[in-house]
């Protein structure tokens, strides 16, 4: 079994505390993807685990056994780089190979080894290739060779797609998964890139400032982020956030601070009387020729599907429908908005209350 478990976890860099007590349970085969933005202390939390980097205070274990002071090869684990880190003087096959012979695997089985990986990630053809005659995605896929070839008890990815061009970063995102998938090794994984979170992950751990804000399934945090940061940080484009209050005659009117009313449905009596953040995302404005009347600010086709922002509430809007208009901005379009999927958000606690 490789589980992994950070029991309160922190991280001091001299008086300056970057890891603030971080709880997490990674199950066996499960993976897991940190996210946040740049600064929030994923990558010193992936580095605390592979034992790159020392634990100010807590508990990190893998396969439950305590690995706090073990040096990183008694880990058995095996990282994935930003940058590759490839040895450039060798070939593929030696780049691959290099981590057995280091251990004095027989020859035998590290050349079997490196032949199951490098027919994994089609790298069959490239064996006797530089690093620098390879692509950027195979260069990729090599680093990514040379940690199955270990077969370590979890992998640990830090941004490995950062480098990548777009199209080539979602080609990879489904190559990774389908890797997980077939060796389904225990896999931590770091980005900054929530596309890439939501749609790679099986659970996702969203980081801010040192602290985990919210840890759920990708379709967790989307429907029922616990609070602003995550709701605003999950989904793209992002929630749409309009500020106002409650109707205290009526909870299920919200009246933004402009005064245009806008629907809610289950709003909790506590929220009467609070400042509200009133969370609603773009799928749920639809077109209405009977709702009410908005203003369009920006229009964007896409061909399958036009992109707008329009006037809502006093607030810029993101909203996205799935045919064709044809509007300019400065003009007026009618939409509605499902009050079942809106939520929200308590402004002093940041705390979702619907
Ligand atoms: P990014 O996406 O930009 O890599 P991150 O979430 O991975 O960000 P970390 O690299 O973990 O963030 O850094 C967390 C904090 O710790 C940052 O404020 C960073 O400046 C600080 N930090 C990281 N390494 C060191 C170090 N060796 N000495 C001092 N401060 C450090």
């Amino acid at each position: 079994m490789a589980d992994v478990q950070f029991t309160d976890v922190r991280k001091s860099f001299g008086a300056f505390p970057v890891i603030k007590g971080v709880d997490i349970e990674i199950a066996d085969g499960e993976f897991v993807i940190l996210v946040g933005p740049s600064g929030c202390g994923k990558s010193t939390l992936l580095r605390m685990l592979a034992g790159l980097e020392n634990i100010s205070g807590g508990e990190i274990s893998i396969g439950g056994k305590v690995v706090n002071t073990l040096p990183p090869k008694e880990r058995d684990i095996a990282m994935v780089f930003q940058n590759y880190a490839l040895y450039p003087h060798m070939t593929v096959e030696q780049n691959m190979a290099f981590s057995l012979m280091l251990n004095k695997a027989p020859k035998e089985e590290a050349d079997k080894r490196v032949k199951y990986a490098a027919g994994i990630l089609g790298l069959d053809k490239l064996l006797e290739r530089y690093p620098r005659q390879l692509s950027g995605g195979q260069r990729q896929r090599v680093a990514m060779g040379r940690a199955i070839v270990r077969d370590p008890k979890v992998f640990l990815f830090d941004e490995p797609l950062s480098n990548l061009d777009a199209k080539l970063r979602v080609a990879m995102r489904a190559e990774i998964k389908e890797l997980h998938q077939r060796l389904k090794t225990t896999t931590v994984y770091v980005t900054h890139d929530q596309i890439e979170a939501m749609t790679m992950a099986d659970k996702i751990v969203v980081m801010h400032d040192g602290v985990v804000e919210q840890i759920g399934s990708p379709l967790e945090l989307y429907d029922r982020p616990a609070n602003l940061f995550v709701a605003g940080f999950i989904g793209s484009p992002s929630m749409n956030m309009i500020k106002g209050k409650l109707d205290p005659q009526d909870r299920n009117r919200f009246i933004a601070t402009d005064g245009t009313v806008l629907p809610v449905a289950n709003a909790p009596a506590e929220a009467v009387g609070c400042d509200l953040v009133y969370g609603l995302r773009p799928e749920y404005i639809t077109l209405d020729a009977g709702g009410m009347p908005v203003e369009i600010v920006v229009i964007e086709p896409t061909g399958y599907e036009t992109h707008l922002i329009v006037r809502l509430g006093g607030s810029d809007a993101n909203c996205v429908f799935r045919e064709r208009i044809n509007a300019r901005p400065g003009e007026t379009l009618n939409v509605s908005i499902d009050a079942a999927h809106v939520h929200l958000f308590d402004v002093e606690t940041g705390r979702r209350l619907t």
